[in-house]
């Protein structure tokens, strides 16, 4: 059996959000075992919405909660760093309307939650393992979920830009890989499409410090953290959005040309097909070794 896990300690930082451009607080809390992760509204006197999809509202470029007339927007980046580094329950407090943006990826928050800590709580975690696959497309764009023994995430883009034709990478997911190879890569946008979102109202608080900006020559920030930052943002994208299922997935996700509103359509496709998967206390180990024994965990060892 594995743990449910919450923060040792809590822990709070500030910064802004990417579309309204607000100044935020950010804290995180410890919280009891089977309370998942909840977002709380302290400017709205402590209302609550949980990370699940069935308080999904709001998909504009970020994906967003809501319930009754509780808002809470971008909260993808930080629930894809619960759900990598093994945190089931938390709350999430803000006083603003959206998760801050930090520098565009998820580092910052595994920052946080590495500083508050971890604590076992006395209560099984248990994982969405998939027993048959399950698909959803939208004209060109396609998600699916295969059976494996691991969590697996293989994503695909493919834009009209000379930069971005085709990226595509596959992580074995564990926390060292998430935290090395993932977490890092920003949010990115094209500039032609920033100028859209702001008259729209959106993007307000994006800068170079926050986002990869693509312009027609090239990127117009400094770097690149890697070569393929873009495909390693839609792994980060979609793995904080199918965190919204409620419980880790022990399955192959693969996915090409997603987004949120695809990401999140397909979660709660999930969810749904229950006959699809089955929930499990701890992932299937490893085959045994052949030659090997297998060890029943339940039986003592004979001593040598
Ligand atoms: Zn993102």
């Amino acid at each position: 059996m594995h743990a449910q896990r919450t923060l040792r300690r809590s822990i709070s930082c500030a910064g802004i959000g990417l579309h309204s451009g607000n100044k935020v607080t950010l804290s995180l809390k410890p919280a009891t075992a089977d309370t998942g992760i909840r977002f709380r509204r302290s400017d709205l006197g402590g209302l609550e919405v949980p990370a699940t999809v069935s308080h999904v509202g709001g998909i504009n470029h970020a994906t967003g909660l809501a319930r009754d007339t509780v808002q809470v927007d971008t909260v993808e980046h930080l629930l894809a760093a619960f759900v990598s580094l093994g945190i089931d329950n938390a709350i999430v407090e803000l006083n603003s309307p959206e998760v801050p943006i930090m520098d565009g990826s998820a580092a910052p928050f595994i920052y946080l939650i590495h500083e508050a800590g971890v604590k076992p709580l006395a209560a099984p975690r248990r994982y969405v393992k998939v027993l048959r696959p399950m698909s959803l497309s939208r004209g060109d764009k396609r998600i699916a979920l295969y059976p494996s023994d691991h969590f697996k995430v293989t994503y695909s883009i493919a834009f009209d830009h000379p930069l971005l034709r085709h990226q595509s990478r596959t992580v074995r997911l564990t926390e060292e890989s998430f935290v090395e190879e993932i977490a890092p890569a920003r949010t990115f946008g094209f500039l032609e499409e920033v100028e859209m979102m702001r008259q729209q109202g959106l993007a307000l608080g994006g800068s170079l410090e926050n986002a990869i900006v693509i312009g027609d020559t090239g990127v117009l920030n400094s770097a690149l953290r890697f070569e393929d930052e873009f495909v390693r943002h839609k792994i980060l994208d979609v793995i904080g959005d199918m965190a919204l299922v409620g419980h880790p997935i022990i399955g192959h996700l693969i996915a090409h040309r997603g987004g949120h509103a695809l990401h999140t359509e397909f979660a709660a496709r999930v969810l749904d097909d229950v006959e699809a998967w089955t929930l499990v206390e701890a992932p299937v180990e490893p085959a045994p070794v052949p030659g090997m024994l297998p060890v029943n965990n339940a039986a003592p060892q004979a001593a040598n």
